[in-house]
């Protein structure tokens, strides 16, 4: 079954990190200066780091 997660795309991500706080998985790190989802199990899918990215870095797909 497909389901939800986010993706985020490098190129755009400035490795802020506001998105990190937001995530009420902590599926997200910082990792070599970029945003990543460390789990794709621990994305929730509902997107509350999206809103957060100053850079629009982070979708849902
Ligand atoms: S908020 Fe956006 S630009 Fe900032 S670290 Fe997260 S994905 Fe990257």
């Amino acid at each position: 079954m497909l389901r939800q997660i986010i993706t985020i795309d490098e190129e755009k991500c400035n490795g802020c990190a506001l998105c990190i706080p937001v995530c009420p998985e902590g599926a997200l790190q910082i990792i070599y200066g970029k945003a990543r989802l460390i789990s794709d199990l621990m994305c929730d899918g509902l997107g509350a780091c999206i809103g957060e990215c100053p850079e629009g870095a982070i979708t849902i797909v």
